[in-house]
């Protein structure tokens, strides 16, 4: 199914919008809601169907100091996620994050999500990783859940109050690149009708992009097929910077071998993991939390037995996680979804048996650098960040940064929803004090140059009848260059070996040619738009990893295994420019509690 887009034609087809929210996961679904809402004109762009945005995968829950089950305070909540973070989170982003909570999860509740309950009514919260009460002490019950589909009902709520309020959707549009005027400001988006194949013009002054994840440069990884950072690339190639590129969350407990997610909440109802031996080694790293310490402990404590020989099966690959001390109800009540994975991708049945796991890709905590408006940031000459008119972003794709160099469970449910509602709110206030609508010309050929996309549509028309490299070996040889050289553990040498790689690789991209089968398909030159994205973010990812020589967070290097507050703690920016980093300050002052100084994180 393809039609010949008409590139070369002065002027393609364009509607114009007060606002463009690129991207249909809880990020943009809560923003959209917000906008429409306020009666503002805004169009929601999706590459898929919008409720099967990876939101809808979210299992766990999201973190609220509700107090339903133990006592809590947001306080405690905001300590715990600084300490998550391992100090390198803006403190005072994670405050309003965490002050916050607990009327989304009630905004939720009205919107008709169906969370679990309590015998006495109230949300259901459960034991995530990383959570106390009191700042370090007893284990807190913050994760508010519909049974392990919460991501499911929260973004089919959301949808269904967008559809009830009339919020325009493209999907199955595929966004390409942002359009920047002659005088340099956001004027559009270049879209891609995914059905037809036809190109077209959506115009605005105001563009929040929402894309989600990159989860797809690593080879196992928990993410969805389309989890390619398209967002990412777009700001890459406008020129600004990606911030914290080399925070990847690896999620300790993948389904062995194939990189689905066992969610933490497993371990949260009292799932434990086990080594060949069955010994439940986590108290050897984590003596007082033992399986629930923060992601990256535990993800390194098992990659750490299967290196040295007490990894389990033929290979010794992988290590059990115990769910059979359970009551069979809770595994069929709290964790249908969990027990479906494990029988369908394992043929396991974890009320009998132990599901066999290893840590995989799941999450960037790096991403789009922006301000607590969700506001897209870029230093100036000066250095000073400032704002880049027009442009948002919020969500996965968003560093803002909550999360810092790890991200605690529940939180980034928390996050999409809190900054998704927080950018819609400044984008409604400067659209009111806008006088009328927006001044926009019809976007000239000139402006296309310039924002590069026209070549980019030109690029990906040629075809070639033989082909030496495909996309997907091109795909598939940089997800293992990059879990090879900069995985749950990583040094100079393996991340010097995969940016060689990522280098040859990209080579082989600028000359790779799409199949001629008398046309182009659209899902072809969808993929190998989204390549371009992925590998780019890859090279962002190792430059970023191999300046910063400290270990921190998801951030571990075996040649510098210490964390090194003296000379890094501070975020990293990266400019695809001649691969240049350059570094911000981590925000320690709160608005209103006191700073949280970095101290060493034991569990
Ligand atoms: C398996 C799994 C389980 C998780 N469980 C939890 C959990 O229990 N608790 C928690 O807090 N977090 C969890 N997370 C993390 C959390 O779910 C995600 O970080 C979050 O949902 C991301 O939301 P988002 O709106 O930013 O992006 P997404 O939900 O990924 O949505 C991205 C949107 O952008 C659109 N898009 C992307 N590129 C383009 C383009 N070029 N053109 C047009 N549209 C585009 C997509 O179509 C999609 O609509 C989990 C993640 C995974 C993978």
């Amino acid at each position: 199914m393809s039609t010949t887009p008409n590139i070369d034609a002065p002027k393609f087809k364009t509607e114009s919008y007060e606002v463009l929210v690129v991207g249909a996961g809880g990020a943009g679904m809560r923003a959209a809601l917000a906008l429409t809402q306020e009666g503002h004109r805004v169009a929601m762009i999706s590459k898929v169907f919008p409720t099967r945005s990876h939101t809808v995968a979210a299992q766990g829950g999201i973190n609220a100091a509700l107090g339903n089950v133990t006592s809590d305070d947001w306080s405690w909540h905001m300590y715990d996620t600084i300490k998550g973070s391992d100090y390198l989170g803006d403190q005072d982003a994670i405050e309003f994050m965490c002050q916050q909570a607990s009327e989304i999860v009630r905004e939720l509740d009205h919107f008709g999500v169906p969370f679990s309950r309590l015998e006495n009514g109230k949300i259901y919260q459960r034991a995530f990783g990383g959570q106390s009460q009191n700042f370090g002490e007893q284990q807190a019950y913050r994760t508010c859940a519909a049974a392990d589909r919460t991501g499911h009902a929260i973004l089919h709520s959301l949808y269904q109050q967008n559809i009830r309020l009339g919020t325009t959707i493209y999907e199955e549009y595929y966004a390409l690149d942002l359009i920047f005027d002659q005088q340099g400001e956001v004027a559009g988006l270049m879209v891609m009708n995914i059905h037809n194949g036809e190109y077209s013009i959506l115009q605005s002054r105001h563009i929040l992009l929402a894309t989600g994840g990159a989860g797809q440069i690593f080879r196992n990884n928990t993410n969805a097929s389309i989890n390619t950072g398209d967002g990412l690339g777009m700001v890459l190639r406008a020129g600004l910077p990606l911030q914290d590129m080399e925070f990847w969350q690896f999620h300790p407990t993948g389904v062995a071998g194939k990189g689905m997610l066992i969610s933490e909440a497993a371990r949260g109802e009292g799932g434990v993991l086990r080594n060949a031996l069955g010994e439940p080694f986590m108290q050897n790293y984590a003596p007082k939390v033992k399986d629930l310490a923060s992601r990256d402990v535990v993800a390194r404590a098992i990659a750490t037995e299967v290196q040295q020989g007490r990894g389990c099966g033929p290979e010794g690959d992988f290590v059990l996680l115990d769910l059979t001390h359970l009551d069979t109800d809770t595994i069929k009540q709290r964790l249908p979804g969990i027990r479906d994975i494990s029988l369908t991708f394992l043929g396991v049945d974890p009320v009998e048996q132990p599901i066999p796991t290893f840590p995989t890709c799941h999450y960037m905590m790096g991403g789009i650098p922006t301000n607590l408006n969700g506001q897209v940031v870029c230093p100036d000459s000066q250095g000073k960040q400032t704002p880049v008119k027009g442009l948002f972003a919020v969500g996965e794709c968003a560093c803002v940064s909550v999360h810092g160099a790890n991200r605690l469970g529940g939180n980034s449910l928390l996050d999409i929803l809190v900054f998704g509602r927080q950018a819609a709110k400044t984008i409604s206030q400067q659209l009111q004090t806008e006088q009328g609508q927006p001044n926009l010309n019809n976007l000239s050929l000139d402006d296309l140059e310039l924002s590069g996309v026209r070549k980019r549509i030109q690029r990906w028309q040629s075809k070639t009848s033989y082909q030496e490299e495909n996309l997907h070996s091109l795909k598939q040889k940089m997800q293992r260059s990059m879990e090879r050289g900069c995985g749950v553990f990583r040094n100079q040498q393996s991340m010097q070996h995969a940016l060689q790689e990522l280098e040859q690789l990209e080579t082989s991209l600028q000359q790779v040619n799409l199949r001629d089968h008398g046309k182009v398909f659209n899902l072809e030159r969808l993929a190998a738009y989204e390549l371009e994205n992925l590998m780019a973010i890859a090279k962002a990812t190792v430059h970023s990893a191999l300046a910063r020589t400290e270990s921190r967070g998801a951030h571990s290097r075996i040649d510098f295994q210490q964390r090194d507050d003296t000379h890094w703690l501070k975020h990293s920016l990266y400019f695809s420019a001649g691969d240049r980093l350059v570094y911000k300050s981590v925000n320690l002052s709160p608005n209103q509690h006191a700073p949280f100084t970095p101290k060493a994180r034991v569990y």
